[in-house]
């Protein structure tokens, strides 16, 4: 007998794990996290939440408070390129990067997921797991015994060295590092940006609060890539490149990391399955790795939900590897870009590059493609279909509303747009709103959880098409049709 069982394991408490746990329990799914730390560290890793993020994060309710405690930033970090990416007029309803510790969006996750039911069960490392057609049994370490755990699904959100990525078989194709750049939080004299030394060396120097993140690329990094980064060490990079001693003191985290690129060959085997970190690893190039983990999450849970409860029509779990495994690809092939776009100096491709940045049109194309702004899971159909709906406002029964909030509670909904509510029919398989919209030409549209769009009606075309979309991405249709 196992010591525990519950629906979904997660391994894992960061980004993508307290993200994917809130969603499953959003959705009635008993959800238990195991994370190896028995407290969140104290450094912090990334800062920033970007557009897309926000767009996802506000179909919860969960972006406004985010934003009123962050920074905003009208412009989407980007390596390589000599101006900001501007995110105004982009496809979404924050053009704006938040400034935020990615700390603090831990603390916000962790509390949902825990007010939602989810366990978290901290100084708990997963060791092993074995799957079998019905579950999955995981056996969890404490530092003092272990633990089994049965569970229907296991999601390994276990960061890039993920054991149960390494477990279940999956390979981890891509590319090795090619370099190595150190990384100290310290506090120093040195002023915030780009310092360059005499023989064109440079290191950057990032503002934080009452302390700085100094990154400077290593010179004969170590043969083990895990050796501790040491004051001295970071102390010695900084004046070889600068030429002159400039003294860094109080340390708060130093670290080391590379330009490794590697994508997951599956994000599913089986009961098991993958997001964030052990899905992907690739330069931090955009400042992107939060806000994919959460692209992922956002992604999965409302799939996985359906399939623990037994309610997913067919295959609606592999579209999670479908489109969230396509757009890692994506995601590596544009940090290895902006890697490539940085190291370039005056090639061609790089000056034709930065004279489409500096274009209105391009830096607006580049910006939604850093970002993933430019998500789109079907392509070529009617512009909204397969993308994120924009957040337009509505009136429902003489109140003013806006198309986010409908997706409160994790639930596929059909926007019924037509004065008639022609589309009250399909209640039986489906939540039926109905609204009106002095901005949208449409009948009809239907939204999967995560917001994306499964279906439009445009005037005149009736349903043609709603069943299948509905039996595609809901799994039931109404008797009526
Ligand atoms: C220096 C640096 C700066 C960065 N800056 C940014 C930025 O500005 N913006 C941005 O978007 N991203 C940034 N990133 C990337 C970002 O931090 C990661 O992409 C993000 O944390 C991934 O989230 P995750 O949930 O997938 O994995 P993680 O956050 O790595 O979480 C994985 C969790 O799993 C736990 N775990 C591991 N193994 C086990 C096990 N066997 N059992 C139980 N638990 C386990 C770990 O302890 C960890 O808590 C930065 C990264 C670095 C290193």
């Amino acid at each position: 007998m196992p010591d525990l069982e519950t629906g979904v394991l997660v391994a894992g408490a960061g980004p993508a794990g307290l993200l994917l746990a809130a969603e499953l329990a959003l959705a009635g799914v008993r959800t238990t996290i195991v994370e190896r730390l028995p407290e969140r560290p104290p450094y912090c890793r990334g800062f920033n939440l970007n557009a897309r993020s926000l767009d996802l994060l506000a179909r919860r309710g969960l972006a406004e408070s985010l934003v009123a405690e962050g920074h905003r930033v009208p412009h989407a970090p980007v390596t390589g390129l000599p101006g900001p990416l501007l995110l105004d007029g982009t496809a979404t309803d924050h053009p704006f990067s938040l400034g935020i510790p990615q700390t603090r969006v831990e603390e916000v996750l962790e509390a949902r997921a825990l007010e939602l039911g989810v366990e978290i069960l901290r100084g708990h490392e997963l060791r092993s797991f074995t799957q079998t057609a019905d579950d999955v049994t995981t056996v969890v370490h404490n530092g003092q015994f272990g633990r089994t755990i049965r569970s229907r699904f296991l999601a390994g959100c276990d960061g890039g060295r993920s054991t149960v990525r390494k477990q279940a078989g999956i390979g981890f194709p891509g590319v090795d590092a090619r370099w190595y750049a150190l990384l100290g939080d310290v506090e120093c004299e040195l002023p915030y940006g780009p310092a360059v030394g005499p023989d064109g060396r440079s290191l950057f120097v990032i503002p934080r609060p009452g302390y700085v993140r100094i990154v400077v690329r290593e010179d004969d990094p170590p043969s083990d890539k895990d050796t501790p980064v040491t004051l001295e060490r970071l102390q010695a990079q900084v004046d070889a490149v600068l030429g002159r001693h400039v003294e860094l003191r109080a340390p708060r985290w130093l670290s080391r990391f590379g330009d490794a690129a590697r994508l997951a060959s599956r994000y599913r085997e089986g009961r098991v399955l993958l997001a964030g970190d052990a899905a992907h690893i690739h330069p931090p190039a955009g400042a992107i790795g939060v806000n994919v983990a959460l692209d992922d999450a956002f992604n999965l849970g409302w799939k996985l939900a359906a399939t623990v409860q037994g309610t997913a029509p067919e295959g609606l779990l592999d579209s999670y590897h479908a489109e969230r495994h396509a757009a890692g690809g994506r995601i590596l092939a544009n940090t290895r870009a902006q890697v490539a776009l940085e190291e370039a100096g005056e090639q061609p491709w790089a000056d034709l590059m930065r004279r489409v940045a500096a274009h209105p049109a391009g830096n607006r194309a580049l910006a939604e493609i850093i970002t993933g702004l430019d998500a789109c899971y079907e392509p070529g159909g009617h512009p909204w279909l397969g993308r994120l709906a924009p957040d337009v406002p509505l009136l429902m029964s003489g109140s003013e509303t806006h198309l986010a909030a409908l997706l409160r509670a994790g639930r596929p909904v059909l926007v019924d747009l037509t004065a008639s509510e022609a589309f009250a029919v399909w209640s039986a398989g489906v939540e039926v709103v109905a609204a009106s919209s002095s901005t949208l030409d449409m009948d009809a549209v239907l939204l999967r959880p995560d917001g994306h769009v499964a279906w439009v009606g445009t005037p005149g075309s009736g349903d043609a098409g709603l069943a299948e979309a509905v039996h595609r991405w809901v799994g039931k249709v109404p008797a009526a049709t």
